[in-house]
Order: structure tokens, then C-alpha cells, then sequence
């Protein structure tokens, strides 16, 4: 999963602070950069850290109609996969050699799941502000199509004209929260069908 929409009253400020306040420590640091729609979330590891490879990870946090949507790109892995590498042939040749080695192993697996404990962060931040993969109450009215009355969303009548509203429901995968039209059948954001 690369990319998830939270509606609801949110900013991507508040990410962005839960995200530095979690990963600017340690053997990682974090900074964040404005862009027009929000802002950017760098989180690499540090230079002069004690163990492991390097790492580095850029998170996209963009102001949407209804929220927030936020997309972790690609991790760029330097010498952590190459790290664990020289430790399994190392072993083979010394078992002994492992003892050495168990802060770097370590370092490498918490790199390696960087992505999960971004995730987790951000859903954190979302559940703590009521925002979710669901649409927020502003979107959940809809508009009659025949006399301008805004029902509530899951009305199957309008409840001035009695006017079928199937066709104006909206709805949002569950899987990621993206806006999705009645006639998809597999969403466009993360493939999966609906
Ligand atoms: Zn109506
Ligand atoms: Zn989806």
C-alpha cells in the first residue's frame, strides 16, 4: 500500500509533527519540507550512527478536497540488504562472527520496516482526530437530483421528494479511502476490487 486518503478535519501538519516527533531519534532523522498542496517528510538514517546500512524514505502528504491523503514513496536502501548479506556469509564461515554482529542485524530489520511503522504512525494521527478511510459527515450529504434537498448518505429515497438517490451515492473503497464512482469495480488507487 502506497498511498491512503483520511477524511475528515485534518491537516497534514499533524502528520508531520507525529511523524518527527517518532522518527527524528536515534539512528534516524526526520525533517519536513513545505510544497504547495502540504508538505514532504524525509526520514533517513543517520550518517554517523553505531550499526547497520542506510535508508531513507519520502513521505507526501497533500491537502485533499475532504482531508488528507498521504503517499510513501519508494525506500532507497544503501548497504542494508548488503549488510544482512556479509552477516549470513560471515556466519557460515564463523559462527562466532554473528555475536559481533547482532546490533547491525537489528538496525537493518528496524530499517527494513520502516514503511509498517510509518503506516502506523499516520493511522495513529488520523484515529486520534476522528479521520478515516471513510467519507467525513460533509461529504456523507448528497444532493437530490431532481428537487436540490441534501439527504444523508445511505438514504435510498429523498426525503422531500421521494426521488430514488442511487444514483448520487458516493462511495469509498475500504481498503484505502479513495473516492470511487458506483460503476468501478476495482479501485483505481490500490487495485483491489471493491
Ligand atoms: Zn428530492
Ligand atoms: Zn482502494
Amino acid at each position: 500500500m502506497k498511498k491512503k486518503i483520511f477524511h475528515g478535519e485534518i491537516q497534514p501538519e499533524m502528520f508531520a509533527r507525529a511523524l518527527i516527533a517518532e522518527f527524528d531519534r536515534g539512528n534516524f532523522l526526520a525533517r519536513q519540507i513545505p510544497t504547495p498542496q502540504g508538505l514532504i517528510v524525509q526520514i533517513a538514517t543517520r550518517p554517523q550512527r553505531q550499526s547497520g546500512g542506510q535508508t531513507g524514505l519520502t513521505i507526501s502528504i497533500d491537502r485533499v478536497e475532504d482531508g488528507v491523503a498521504v503517499q510513501i514513496g519508494d525506500q532507497s536502501i544503501f548497504g542494508v540488504a548488503a549488510s544482512l548479506g556479509s552477516t549470513a556469509l560471515a556466519a557460515l564461515q564463523n559462527p562466532f562472527s554473528l555475536l559481533g554482529r547482532l546490533d547491525d542485524i537489528a538496525q537493518d530489520i528496524e530499517s527494513l520496516q520502516l514503511d509498517d511503522r510509518v503506516w502506523e504512525t499516520v493511522e495513529r494521527v488520523a484515529a486520534a482526530h476522528g479521520a478515516s478511510l471513510q467519507l467525513s459527515e460533509r461529504l456523507r450529504r448528497l444532493i437530490c437530483e431532481y428537487c436540490d434537498t441534501a439527504n444523508p448518505v445511505g438514504e435510498s429515497s429523498c426525503i422531500a421528494c421521494g426521488a430514488p438517490l442511487g444514483n448520487v451515492q458516493p462511495l469509498t473503497c475500504p481498503n484505502c479511502g479513495f473516492v470511487v464512482r458506483r460503476s468501478e469495480t476495482i479501485c483505481p488507487n490500490c487495485k483491489r476490487p471493491l
